[in-house]
């Protein structure tokens, strides 16, 4: 059995438990998780009793190549017009998180009073979020392949001298070098003040100072797999209070990847990063959560954060990134990404944490 069949087979058992005859998956990443397709026009319905994909004529000769596990069906222009060919009757799952409104009330229409539409949105996301061994081999190159541009980064490129925006410019252009796909989100570099913004956008008009801190937010895609990984680095001798923030975001960090263990409740383990920025009376500059999972997409299941719920499962490969932003003055964040494995957790990222100098 193919690792595809293996996912088709584990959300057929699902949705047989929901009670559904089908499910019909338009997500397209969710169908290149679950059929391997990489094309821009297809579907897949999967049940207990049968697998279709569904794809346009454009992609007939690589769905061949691409999805050889399933059956495959060649639909018109409009897929949900070949998806209601298909569910003739009984309950047709749908992702209600993701269907538009227009789509739904087409499909509705197309498929007739036979057919019941049921909600069905998050459970391919809900196993996506447990990687097998090709996915945890995927993400760990990405994440080498992004510790490669980071060790570059500091000891050829640097820093100080060098607009925010010349710099991301940079990173980019080297992991393409190196042989990523692309980035995985437009990279952060943000000096000084600008990283007092957990999200800031790298500026084009001043050139980065010497003696400050620049928190530096990149990942990579390698064959089709995220990585994310954030430093803080210094130009230089920074102030006092820089230096401890620093630190205080490290031992935050250090022990929260020590508590991502299966069966840690995401909230908790949020919780123990925040405990210790908030005794040091900074609760209120840790404003996000304390990390998410990667995979084919850089933002996924689970969340890590104080409204999230459920528990760490074996095989969830998560980000760890407390920050703690200093309005007008500068920001720290450390980020790494960790494998909840069986023997403990299992940091995939091996830039070093202690504050780097970098010129
Ligand atoms: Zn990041
Ligand atoms: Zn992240």
């Amino acid at each position: 059995m193919s690792g595809y069949e293996r996912r088709a087979e584990r959300l057929a058992q699902r949705v047989e438990e929901l009670g559904l005859d089908l499910l019909l998956v338009s997500r397209l990443v969710n169908v290149r998780y679950l059929t391997g397709f990489t094309g821009t026009n297809g579907a897949f319905l999967v049940g207990p009793a049968r697998c279709v994909f569904v794809t346009d004529f454009r992609y007939v000769e690589r769905a061949k190549r691409e999805v050889p596990d399933f059956e495959r069906v060649r639909g018109r222009d409009d897929l949900l017009e070949t998806v209601a060919e298909i569910a003739t009757g009984g309950r047709l799952g749908f992702d209600d998180s993701h269907m538009t409104v227009r789509a739904h009330a087409r499909l509705a229409e197309k498929v007739g009073d036979a057919v019941e539409l049921v909600p069905a949105g998050g459970l391919v996301e809900e196993l996506r979020a447990v990687k097998d061994d090709a996915e945890v081999a995927a993400i760990r190159a990405s994440a080498a392949l992004a510790d490669d541009v980071y060790r570059w980064l500091i000891a050829e490129h640097g820093l100080a001298g060098h607009t925010e925006h010349a710099v991301a410019q940079a990173l980019e252009r080297r992991a393409q070098d190196l042989g990523a796909d692309g980035v995985s989100f437009p990279p952060i570099v943000a000096a000084a003040e600008n990283g007092a913004l957990p999200h800031a956008t790298p500026r084009r008009d001043a050139a980065i100072a010497r003696g400050t801190l620049v928190v530096v937010d990149f990942g990579c895609v390698l064959d089709s797999y995220c990585s994310d990984c954030t430093r803080t680095f210094a130009t230089g001798e920074v102030a006092d209070d820089a230096r401890e923030v620093y630190e205080l975001v490290r031992r935050a960090q250090e022990a929260a990847l020590a508590a991502t263990r299966t069966g840690a409740g995401v909230r908790d383990l949020d919780g123990v990063a925040r405990r210790m920025i908030e005794e040091a009376g900074r609760g209120d500059q840790f404003g996000h959560g304390l990390g998410h999972g990667v995979g084919l997409e850089v933002h996924e299941a689970p969340r890590l954060a104080p409204s999230a719920t459920g528990d760490l499962q074996r095989g969830n490969i998560v980000t760890i990134e407390p920050g703690v932003y200093v309005p007008d003055r500068f920001g720290v964040r450390i980020e790494d990404l960790v494998l909840v494995a069986e023997a403990g957790p299992q940091a995939l990222t091996s830039i070093p944490k202690e504050l780097i100098t970098v010129e």
